[in-house]
Formats: C-alpha cells, structure tokens, sequence
C-alpha cells in the first residue's frame, strides 16, 4: 500500500519539501513495528503527527483523539500495521 494516497495534496508537497518531516516518519514506522514484533501490549501510532503513545492503546484502535496534535490521528499497531500505515 502507499501511505501517500492518503494524504491531502497539500500536505503531500510539504512533506517532499522537508527531509526531516519524512526521517520522522520513517523512524516512527521503524519503532512501531519494533515494537509491534516484540508483543509491546498498548502501544499505539498517530499518523497525523507520528507520535508513538505508550500505553492504554487498544490494538484496534482507530482514529483515536491524539494528545500530541490534538487530531484524531491515534491507531493501534496491529490495526496501523492491517491498514498500511506501517508499510
Ligand atoms: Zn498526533
């Protein structure tokens, strides 16, 4: 899948434009899925801001409240991982 697709155009030119922005993303997908191997229970991603939240994440969660960026951007891993956003 191509995490890409989601994104509004927008947001897509701006994350071409910063390398640091798409190295944060990539470090974040790298830690989840870490921990995602290594059986971490209620570890969840946000994927508006990329933010790992440790603890109390359900694994199917979906589009919870993040308190990093405020947005509903918070997914558990396993559900993150089934939807692409790990890839
Ligand atoms: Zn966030």
């Amino acid at each position: 899948m191509v995490v890409q697709a989601r994104l509004a155009p927008e947001i897509e030119t701006e994350l071409e434009c910063s390398m640091s922005d798409s190295q944060v993303v990539n470090a974040a997908k790298s830690e989840a899925l870490e921990l995602l191997y290594a059986d971490a229970a209620g570890i969840g991603i946000c994927i508006e801001c990329w933010a790992i939240h440790y603890g109390g994440v359900e694994p199917d969660a979906a589009n919870y409240r993040c308190e990093v960026c405020g947005l509903l951007g918070v997914w558990g891993l396993e559900e993150a991982l089934i939807a692409g956003f790990l890839d």
